[in-house]
């Protein structure tokens, strides 16, 4: 076994989807990589989420719709978004960029940069998934949309036609096919939009663990260690862990999420991310699974995925910072509104809180940094799980110094200057 601290070509800080997988893709390039991370690979926003991989989440938050939602966001009484207002103040000039690209041009510039990736990331975790032997995680499962009005179903013809234009598959369903496809389901819902491709999984964590079981069997270096700090001594990166060890080498790869931000400040670069908090419940159950595919209730402002033994509920955004206190507000206003739709436990048996890591454009930050030997693979927002495996390509190939293509390009942190 090689020892980490003498022979990595590069380190990979962060065991998330994004890092596991850039650890991955620096591997299959022939380099030794050593992977570095506080806790179990996929414990943290990886293992949060709402385990959704799905081509349709090529739309932007910050798109032209937003114009029109902003008063209700703006008066906090939003079910899907929720604000601090110390934070967002803190974080103004952050914000004023952010609503700067929800014009129509630049959204539909960034559609097409996100679509190759999360395209791309699909193929690859259907490879990745094989070589690590855990294909049965991916459920050919689709997403299921659903809307409680017509008014919210005529509201969602603008993604529909983005869907149209990209060719992603998508069934209409009206009252009577909803009540067919998921029994379970209230009747309470004017229409349904199912997304065909979409995958989904039980575990999201677990498959992080998977894939990074496969870097380890591959001879792939994880050090489960808290990186106290980190710094650049001449030519070479140093890390200093919880242990009162030291790992160098020449390249590192910051893939570690919402925690970036503060890592790179600590480097001397202010990196512009935002926290779009947001968290899950799980309810178990004896009976049999409740719903045959996740599904999102636009109305209602949820994810419901189905997990092993019951559901994992998952809510929309409060903007706050990353470690303010947990909030309970949305978890409730979620919770209580997925009761109008099934039933399920009246107790939740967990609950999560973190953050989606958020760049004012809405597109990650992957490639090289101003400083020699460091690179970027963060910023995934409400994507990361899909986007792990493409991000980590695209990297890979900065890395060694290899061409990308325009669409690759368009991730690049100089658009930051960072
Ligand atoms: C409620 C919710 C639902 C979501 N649903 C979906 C979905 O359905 N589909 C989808 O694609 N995306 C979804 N996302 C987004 C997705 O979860 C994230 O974009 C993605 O997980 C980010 O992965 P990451 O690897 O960048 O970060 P993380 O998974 O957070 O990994 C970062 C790692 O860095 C480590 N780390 C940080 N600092 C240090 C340090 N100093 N020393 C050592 N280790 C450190 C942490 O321990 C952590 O393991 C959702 C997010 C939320 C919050």
């Amino acid at each position: 076994m090689r020892t980490p601290e003498k022979t990595a070509d590069v380190i990979v800080l962060g065991a998330g989807m994004v890092g596991v997988c850039s650890a991955l893709a620096l591997q299959k390039k022939g380099l030794q990589v050593t992977l570095v991370d506080g806790n179990d690979a996929g414990s943290e926003t990886s293992f949060g989420n709402a385990g959704i991989i799905t081509p349709s989440s090529l739309i932007p938050f910050n798109n032209p719709k937003l114009f029109k939602s902003l008063p209700s966001f703006l008066a906090n009484k939003s079910n899907g978004f929720r604000y601090s207002l110390p934070y967002a103040l803190s974080e103004i000039a952050t914000l004023v960029h952010f609503m700067t690209f929800a014009k129509k041009r630049s959204t539909e510039q960034r559609i097409h940069h996100l679509y190759q990736l999360i395209e791309r990331s699909g193929e690859l975790h259907k490879v990745q998934s094989d070589a690590a032997n855990c294909s049965d995680q991916l459920r050919p499962s689709g997403w299921l949309k659903l809307y409680r009005s017509e008014q919210s179903w005529q509201g969602a013809k603008y993604e529909q036609d983005i869907y149209d234009q990209y060719n992603i598959q998508t069934r209409e369903l009206g009252t009577a096919q909803i009540a067919e496809f998921e029994p379970n389901l209230q009747n309470i819902y004017y229409r349904g939009s199912h997304i065909e491709q979409a995958l989904s999984v039980a575990s999201p964590g677990g498959l992080v663990k998977a894939y990074v079981s496969h870097y380890h069997s591959l001879g792939g270096v994880f050090l489960k260690q808290f990186v106290d700090q980190v710094s650049q001594q001449g030519e070479q990166w140093q890390l200093k862990l919880r242990n009162g060890e030291t790992l160098t080498s020449p390249k590192l790869v910051l893939a570690a999420g919402p925690w970036s931000k503060q890592l790179s400040t600590d480097l001397g670069i202010k990196l512009p991310m935002l926290f779009e908090r947001g968290g899950h419940r799980e309810y178990h159950s004896d009976q049999q699974a409740l719903i045959s595919s996740p599904i999102h209730d636009v109305d209602g402002s949820f994810v419901a995925t189905p997990i092993e033994n019951g559901i994992r509920l998952s809510c929309g955004v409060e903007l706050n910072h990353q470690m303010a206190d947990h909030s309970n507000t949305q978890l409730d206003i979620v919770e209580r509104n997925a009761r109008k739709g099934f039933s399920f436990a009246e107790q939740a048996t967990s609950q999560w809180q973190g953050a989606r890591p958020t760049m004012p454009d809405s597109m990650p930050v992957i490639g090289p940094s101003r400083l020699k030997g460091l690179w970027f693979n963060t910023g995934h927002q409400h994507i990361g799980f899909s986007t792990g495996p493409g991000s980590a390509e695209i990297l890979a190939k900065s890395v060694l110094g290899e061409a990308l293509t325009q669409d690759q390009q368009a991730f690049s942190p100089a658009r930051f200057k960072l």
